[in-house]
């Protein structure tokens, strides 16, 4: 039985108050509720404040180039389809950096799961304005106002082909947890948005922003169908936030499609264990 402990990696250089110590804990959580060891799972991370927690958790993790988190989380994926593999990025790595890479995953239904770091900026790089800021929005990069529509991460994850799409706040660790968990067990792919102020830089979407304009979603919610989905999603252009699962359908996965690796994963292949000799076979 794994403990917080298990996970827990350096000490988190975060700003005080940021919410990235909210999802850092609610992984942790997690993690330890599913009965996971830190060797149990692949934790790939993007850049920004969010991809710093690379130091902070205790797992088998790869810090990846700026964007490319879903393409190499595939990638491990793809070798080992038993082994649990999530992504942790902020919104600009995965909605700006990474985008073309979101919307492949969520057609293929790739069976990994998005964590996203919502805060409309670029923290790490102090301030800039990220693709989900709203129109007008003044940051140092932007200084008369963004002139772009924001991304709709929702919309675009549900039209594109993703089976399970949900929204949390980082103040609400209990319903983090729940979500993330609920997002690591659905086969097929997994987009959690989390609304997370950046008390640092960014003062117009802040913790009393998001109370006053979220709300869960009511119990008697369909999850299963695309259209409640879609008009659920739609509320994000009103500056509303529905908070729960949003849509959640079974489909196959992108792995249990591929004939080649039915019986066993990749790695247990006998002739993928010598890797000299895959080298020698290219050569
Ligand atoms: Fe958090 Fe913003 Fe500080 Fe980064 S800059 S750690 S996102 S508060």
């Amino acid at each position: 039985m794994s403990t917080i402990q298990d996970f827990t990696g350096y000490k988190p250089t975060w700003c005080s108050g940021c919410g990235n110590w909210g999802i850092g804990m609610a992984i942790k959580q997690t993690l330890v509720q599913l009965g996971l060891t830190p060797s149990d799972i692949a934790v790939v991370f993007g850049i920004g404040c969010s991809g710093n927690m690379n130091d902070f958790l205790n797992a088998y993790t790869i810090h990846s180039l700026h964007g490319r988190a879903i393409p190499n989380a595939i990638g491990i994926k793809l070798a080992n389809h038993k082994l649990p593999v999530i992504c942790v990025v902020g919104d600009g790595d995965c909605y700006g950096e990474g985008g073309n890479h979101l919307l492949h995953a969520c057609r293929g239904n790739h069976d990994i799961t998005v964590i996203v770091h919502d805060n409309r900026v670029y923290g790490l790089t102090t301030g800039q304005v990220a693709p989900t800021a709203q129109k007008g929005y003044q940051s140092k990069s932007t200084p008369a106002g963004i002139i772009e529509v924001p991304v709709n991460p929702l919309v675009l994850a549900l039209t594109s082909g993703a089976t399970f799409i949900a929204q949390a706040f980082a103040a609400d660790a209990v319903q983090m947890a729940t979500i993330i968990k609920a997002g690591i067990e659905h086969r097929g792919f997994s987009l959690i948005n989390i609304l997370q102020p950046c008390v640092t830089f960014n003062k117009v979407n802040t913790y009393q922003y998001y109370l006053q304009r979220s709300y869960k979603l009511e119990k008697n919610y369909q999850k299963d169908d695309f259209r409640s989905a879609l008009n659920k999603s739609l509320e994000l252009l009103e500056e509303k936030f529905p908070l729960g699962v949003i849509y959640q359908v079974k489909k196959p996965t992108y792995t249990e499609s591929l004939p080649q690796i039915k019986e066993k994963p990749l790695v247990e292949k006998e002739r993928f264990r010598d890797f000299e000799k895959i080298v020698k076979d290219f050569i």
